[in-house]
Order: structure tokens, then sequence, then C-alpha cells
């Protein structure tokens, strides 16, 4: 059988941030080192994974204890995953804690990152306890609520043929469909972002071709601040969402890497030529992961430019 292209909403948000990252991630396959940042969003993803596989009926959590209960479970769950032996397609990975500590640069820094991951977990249990509050005044029992608040899937693959994406959790009550997206990261401070929403749009739109049925809304959990940023979606999404995805796939086709512009004027370019006032001088210390690149083929003059008339990507 021919092997079909398929994007996804990481590939076609990457490549409208930055086409030539795009070409080194995806083409050469040349993904930037690992960071803290990455390993921590990995990590917590596993982890709230397996949030639900706690045994309610144990009595352990009861509706007198389920805030301080759960804060101290999903610690231990944390303790558990970051020592758990990992593989992947057969290949056996480093665990969650060789992985960090190998990105830091002591043990000082690697308990830092520890303490943000457990802020990260202790603000999802937070809100999740708000839900479970309001289920417990509902049926005044915490097992019938837990399992009420129970995603019906967890990293659901919604696989089209010309399109991939996981959603984290996806939630049914009665006809009530909601897709949730958890986000670790530090940048998107406000809790908006036009490319988490196009990364929503898409998987309601897969879902919608798999299921017939369009989600009533989706979510992006901001783990980092506490705050969940919420999205309907009509049915024009449909038609909207299979051009963006064939105009991803049509302007991704060449292996040539002149058709991979720098976009140096992208909010987090920190190359040479970065036109963007928060590149150059990032004062975060951020580094585009490609930005050695990009001046080596600026020095020599292979560089290609995207466009000088457009826009900054702002999201
Ligand atoms: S440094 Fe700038 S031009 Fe280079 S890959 Fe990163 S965003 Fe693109």
């Amino acid at each position: 059988m021919a092997y079909t292209r398929k994007a996804s909403a990481s590939q076609i948000i990457l490549y409208n941030k930055c086409p030539f990252a795009y070409y080194r991630e995806y083409k050469l396959k040349q993904k930037p080192p690992a960071t803290p940042a990455l390993i921590k969003g990995s990590l917590v993803h596993a982890i709230l994974e397996k949030f639900y596989d706690i045994n309610i009926r144990s009595g352990r959590i009861t509706k007198y204890n389920y805030n301080t209960e759960l804060q101290l479970y999903i610690e231990e769950l944390m303790n558990t995953i970051l020592k758990e032996p990992r593989t992947r397609y057969g290949k056996t990975l480093p665990t969650f804690e060789e992985e960090l500590h190998s990105v830091c640069a002591d043990d000082f820094e690697y308990i830092k990152e520890l303490v943000d991951c457990k802020k990260m977990l202790r603000n999802f249990v937070i809100l999740y306890c708000m839900q479970l509050e309001q289920f417990i005044d509902k049926f005044g029992n915490i097992q019938q609520s837990f399992y009420m608040l129970r995603p019906k899937f967890r990293e659901l693959e919604l696989s089209l043929e010309d399109f991939v994406g996981y959603a984290d959790q996806v939630f049914k009550d009665g006809p009530a469909i909601v897709i949730d997206d958890h986000k670790s990261s530090t940048i998107f401070g406000d809790g908006f972002s036009d490319d988490h929403e196009l990364q929503l749009m898409l998987y309601c739109y897969a879902y919608y071709m798999i299921n017939d049925v369009l989600p009533t809304k989706a979510r992006i959990n901001y783990l980092r601040y506490g705050v969940r940023c919420q999205y309907r979606f009509a049915e024009d999404i449909i038609e909207k969402s299979k051009k963006i995805i064939s105009d991803f796939l049509i302007n991704t086709e060449s292996e040539d890497p002149q058709k991979y512009p720098l976009n140096v004027k992208d909010k987090f370019c920190t190359c040479k030529l970065s036109e963007h006032p928060n590149g150059k001088g990032f004062k975060s210390g951020f580094k585009c992961g490609h930005q050695k690149f990009c001046d080596e083929a600026i020095e020599n003059g292979t560089a290609v430019i995207l466009n000088e008339t457009e826009e900054f990507n702002d999201n």
C-alpha cells in the first residue's frame, strides 16, 4: 500500500511559525535537544494519563478528605512515574528521572524542576477538586462522582487519511462531548493562543470525521496557571480544517530546503537576522533549538528569508 503523508496539529503550527524549523524537525528529523521544559511536559502528561487509574473504592479517598488526599496521591504517582522503566517502539528509554537529571546542571536545578512539576500537578488537582465538589453536592457519593468525572477516552488517537492527532482526554456527558488538552508551557501566560485554538479546531474536525458528531466544546488546561480556556466550534470548521490540512500537505511536499525559508520575524526567532523585538536579545535566555544552523546558513549565504512583508507571528 502506498505511504500517505499525514499532517498533525504540531506540524502545521510549526510550519506556520517557521518553515525552516519545520524542515529541520520533520524533513531532516533533527529535533532540537531535549530541555527541562520538554521533559517536564512529557512527565506531567504521563502522570495525568494515569491519574484516573486511582482505586477510588479503596476507602483512602473520601468526600471529607479528597482535597488533601488527591494532592498526596498525585505526588506519589509522580514519584513512581519518575522511576518507571520506559520503552518506545521496543527501544528502552531512560526513566524520566534519568532524562531530567541529564539536562539539569546539578541536583539543585533538578529539584527546582521537580518543584515546578509539583506546582502544575497541584493546579490540576485544584481544578479537578472544584469539579468533583459540584458532583459530590449533586450525588452525595464520591465514588459515583469520580466515575462521572472520568474521561471516556485518554490519549485518543484521531486518525484520518491525511491527519492524525491525539486528544489528551475526551469526556462524554449525555450528548455532550468535550475534548481536553493539557499544556505545561510558560509561554502563553495570558491563557490564550491562536495556535492552541487551531489545534483544538483540528481535533474537533477529526473527531467529527470519525464519529459524525461535532464535539460540544474543546478546552486547554494551562496547568502552570490553573486556567482553563474553552472553545466552541461550529460546522464551518469542517471545510476550513480540510483546506488547512490540504494546503499544508501541498506546501510541505518538497524536500528542497530552499522551499522552507527562515521566518526571522517569528516571536521566538533568535537567529542573527531576527527582526522581532524580542528575538536576538531574548531576555529569558531562550534560544531557538535551530538557531546554530540558521546562523550558519546566514553566514554562508544559503539562507532563504521569508517574505519581508509577512506579519509577525505573535501567537
Ligand atoms: S532561529 Fe528563527 S529562523 Fe531559525 S529556525 Fe528558529 S525561528 Fe526559524
